[in-house]
């Protein structure tokens, strides 16, 4: 077998992901729905997983991590998603804003920033979408001024997960207007710099212990040290490689989230009757099953087939990012809803996990691309693929 498609999950990993799975059912299930009705940020349970190194699985050993696979980002978004995907993304967007440092930064920068998230020290946050530049990412406006040896930044980034939680900000800004996005470049900017502050949290239908807010840049200033990468207009390939590497992620926490309501449907059918018999005799109950087991399985074949190029650094890898980023995020929603359905109007009351889960769901669609903007990617490479471009 192609040494890429072999998803075989080695021992080392295994262990990882099952002290993940013991600390979400011990800590995770039974602060869930109280975290997602008062919107408090997880701190107690991102505490938890720091002390089971967690954070270090997903970083290099000469950065403090364990010197895991790539691959672990997904299995790890996978896991903690079955139990919340609330949970999942402030775990997970510290590696966010970890990427593009990872990525596209200097040793230096890599070696003052990367421990303090693999030790989850330090939290991280990605700040690439504007109020007027969601899906179009080239109208950003954020602009970083070059003044001697630093940088003077002002802009408005909006919908940033752990922003006003997080200690260090990946930050997109232009520093060549002229260039459009490839006058785009990456800043690291701590919290406490001067000028940075904070909009209010966002009221949100789904995944509300996960803080979103605004990130307001008021004459920020930092030094050039600060710029990832210490060469300008390399900020569109620093993002292009963040959801690269990121969108395989997502879309396992997907496949996470979607096994998490088709288990609740399953223990429900088993127990519900109704007629006489339990409900998971009816063979259209079972069909509904079928179904959603069906579309999970093929998103976490899509999810992992995506992860693993990303990881080899496979030509294909943005397409199969696009794709298995939209199969498995419409299948989160669709066996969300199914399993709602599963649970009649029980399934309607805060009474069971699924109702949460059904208003979590929605976001997979949205973040990090929407699935529209994901079909347009796919297009694109079918297209080219049919040398239809000029
Ligand atoms: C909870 C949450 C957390 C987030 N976290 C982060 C984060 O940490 N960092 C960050 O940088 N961003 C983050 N985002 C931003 C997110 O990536 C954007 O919301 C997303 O890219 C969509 O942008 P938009 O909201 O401006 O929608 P718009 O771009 O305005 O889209 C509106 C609608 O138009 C459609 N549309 C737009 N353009 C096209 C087109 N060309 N073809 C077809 N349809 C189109 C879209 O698909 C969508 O249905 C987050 C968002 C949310 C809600």
């Amino acid at each position: 077998m192609d040494e890429i498609m072999n998803f075989t999950i080695r021992e080392e990993e295994r262990q990882v992901l099952e002290l993940t799975r013991r600390i979400c059912e011990e800590h995770v299930v039974p602060q869930r729905a109280e975290l997602d009705e008062k919107e408090e940020y997880p701190y107690k349970i991102l505490e938890k997983f720091k002390e089971a190194q967690i954070p270090a699985a997903m970083y290099p050993v000469e950065y403090g991590g364990l010197g895991l696979r790539p691959f672990i980002n997904a299995l790890l978004a996978e896991t903690i998603s079955e139990y919340c995907l609330g949970v999942s993304t402030a775990f997970a967007a510290t590696k966010l804003g970890a990427l593009p440092i990872e990525l596209g930064g200097t040793e230096e920068q890599k070696r003052k920033y990367l421990p303090s998230f693999a030790s989850g020290e330090k939290i991280g946050a990605f700040a690439l979408s504007e109020p007027n530049a969601g899906s179009d990412v080239p109208n950003l406006s954020t602009v970083a001024e070059k003044r001697g040896d630093r940088y003077i930044l002002n802009g408005v980034k909006q919908w940033i997960s752990n922003a006003g939680v997080a200690d260090v900000y990946t930050i997109f800004a232009l520093t060549d207007k002229a260039k459009g996005p490839r006058g785009m470049s990456c800043f690291i900017v701590e919290k406490g710099t001067k000028g940075l502050s904070f909009g209010k949290l966002e009221n949100k239908m789904g995944i509300r212990c996960s803080h979103t807010r605004q990130v307001i840049l008021e004459d920020v200033e930092v030094p050039e040290e600060n710029l990832v990468g210490l060469k300008p207009n390399k900020g569109f390939i620093h993002a292009l490689l963040t959801l690269n590497a990121s969108r395989p992620a997502v879309a396992a926490s997907a496949v996470g989230l979607a096994t998490g309501a088709y288990k609740e449907a399953l223990k429900y059918t088993r127990q519900r009757q109704q007629f006489g018999r339990h409900i998971i005799n009816f063979q259209a109950v079972q069909h509904m099953l079928a179904e959603m087991l069906t579309r999970i399985e093929a998103s976490r074949l899509l999810a992992y087939r995506a992860a693993r190029y990303a990881e080899f650094g496979h030509p294909e890898t943005a397409k199969f990012s696009a794709i298995a980023k939209y199969y498995a995020s419409e299948t989160a929603v669709f066996v969300a809803n199914q399993a709602l359905q599963l649970h009649g109007g029980y399934g309607f009351t805060k009474d069971y996990p699924i109702e949460k889960m059904y208003r979590d769901a929605k976001i997979l669609t949205i973040y990090e691309g929407t699935s529209q903007i994901q079909l347009n990617e796919i297009g694109a490479y079918i297209i080219k693929e049919a040398g239809l471009l000029k």
